[in-house]
């Protein structure tokens, strides 16, 4: 007895309480179909929404951590970031920390890892045990490609490891041969063990799609089909591409924003102005403004308005499109670059619908299997942002968050902003 009641003190002081919120007078948007739901009481306990309904009808809870107002405000699932890069092993503590928090300070609750280091299955318990803030992340096993896999043999060895040690998928990379893809897939098949990211130019998006690919990121291997580089693209060439992945089931995550700058250049001027980049080191954003100089120098207009026209052909036709913005490569302070992402897709020509979409419920499907999230309904992860204006009208109401709740734990915009003006100081040293 005396035993068992030390394992739980132990394990108590270890993992954060679980929090009992309830959130009133609100207008949801569910994302669950087309569902909006006015004035009503939603009630979160631990890391799940437990109640949405009358206030009359919520449950009573023993004691009560937070009751937050939300008359005239519009609660919506938190974001996810479908490409996204998280710390590894060489990084600082204080630097782990500081680009989990971005991510939820910008309403990213939910961060599909896209380049995997075993540093980041203490990161994932750790924001679970409520001993750091961050999103709850899926990881993605560190990449396969020329360099990594010496041959098929090898691509085989190396899945059925990382199935075994638990990563939730296999990013791939460009470099890899024909040869070695096939086997990698081949096995990663046999495991039930997904794999995304790139497609190698010796593969191919057909094949890549045929074999069972689970992402195109990037949109890769569309404009190669193509040859979308240096002519423009027609609807011919669209209407064949959307019936390619329409039927693959696979998901496209487009990386819209980065691949505007990587490609067709950007203002420079007007991306070093931006407000978010009072996060970055000064290092980062020099490094940054180099790297963007050189994609002016190089761009490519006509690639750039291909992808868009694809973009926006592949939301008309309801593929399985999830937001992302491989947040920190190049302008993409996490958390915010999903609202440069959001802003591209925008002006692609996607409906505030689409965008919404991609970023809650699509993920929420994506992930099926690991959670129920990306909606606002029982039993869901608590995953929530409340803003102050209806992001239905206008998209960029997204970026007026009141507060983020990220797996049932509140941060008000008080105390965001008070961390993130203690970020900007840090990375000044
Ligand atoms: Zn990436």
């Amino acid at each position: 007895m005396r035993w068992f009641l030390l394992v739980i003190l132990s394990f108590g002081s270890l993992a954060a309480k679980a929090e009992n919120i309830y959130i009133k007078n609100v207008t949801v948007l569910t994302m669950d179909a087309d569902r909006t739901h006015q004035n009503v009481t939603v009630a979160v306990s631990g890391d799940r929404i437990v109640y949405i309904g009358p206030k009359d009808g919520a449950p009573l809870f023993e004691y009560t951590d937070h009751v937050i107002d939300g008359t005239g405000k519009f609660l919506m699932p938190g974001l996810a970031e479908m490409h996204g890069h998280l710390p590894s092993s060489d990084w600082s503590r204080e630097r782990q920390e500081r680009i989990l928090f971005l991510y939820l300070a910008g309403g990213v609750t939910t961060v599909r890892g896209m380049l995997g280091d075993p540093i980041q299955f203490d990161l994932r318990n750790q924001i679970k045990a409520g001993q750091m803030d961050g999103p709850t992340l899926y990881l993605a096993a560190p990449s396969m490609n020329g360099n990594s896999v010496s041959s098929p043999a090898d691509g085989r060895a190396k899945i059925k490891r990382y199935a075994a040690q638990g990563w939730d998928l296999q990013k791939i990379h460009p470099g890899l041969t024909r040869a070695e893809y096939d086997a990698i897939a081949d096995e990663a098949n046999k495991l039930n063990f997904p794999f995304g990211g790139h497609v190698p130019a010796d593969v191919g998006l057909e094949h890549a799609v045929e074999v069972g690919q689970i992402s195109l990121d990037h949109m890769d291997g569309y404009l190669e089909m193509a040859g979308g580089d240096k002519r423009e693209m027609t609807e011919e060439d669209f209407t064949k591409m959307v019936a390619l992945t329409k039927a693959s089931g696979t998901w496209v995550v487009p990386t819209q924003e980065l691949f505007n700058v990587l490609i067709g250049g950007g203002d420079v001027t007007a991306m070093t102005a931006r407000p978010e980049n009072r996060y970055l080191t000064p290092d980062a954003l020099a490094s940054y403004q180099r790297r963007a100089a050189n994609s002016n120098a190089n761009a490519n207009p006509l690639a750039v308005k291909n992808r868009n026209r694809l973009l926006k052909a592949l939301a008309d036709a309801d593929v399985n499109l999830a937001l992302g913005s491989d947040a920190p490569q190049l302008f993409s302070v996490p958390g915010f670059s999903i609202w440069r992402e959001i802003e591209s897709m925008r002006d692609a020509g996607l409906t505030a619908a689409q965008i919404l979409k991609s970023g809650t419920s699509a993920p929420g499907r994506y992930f099926a299997d690991k959670d129920k999230f990306g909606t606002i309904t029982e039993g869901a992860r608590a995953d929530l942002i409340l803003l102050s204006e209806d992001p239905r009208d206008d998209v960029t109401a997204l970026f007026q968050q009141v507060g983020v709740m990220a797996a049932g734990r509140w941060h008000s915009r008080a105390g965001i902003d008070a961390r993130l003006d203690q970020i900007a100081q840090d990375v000044k040293d």
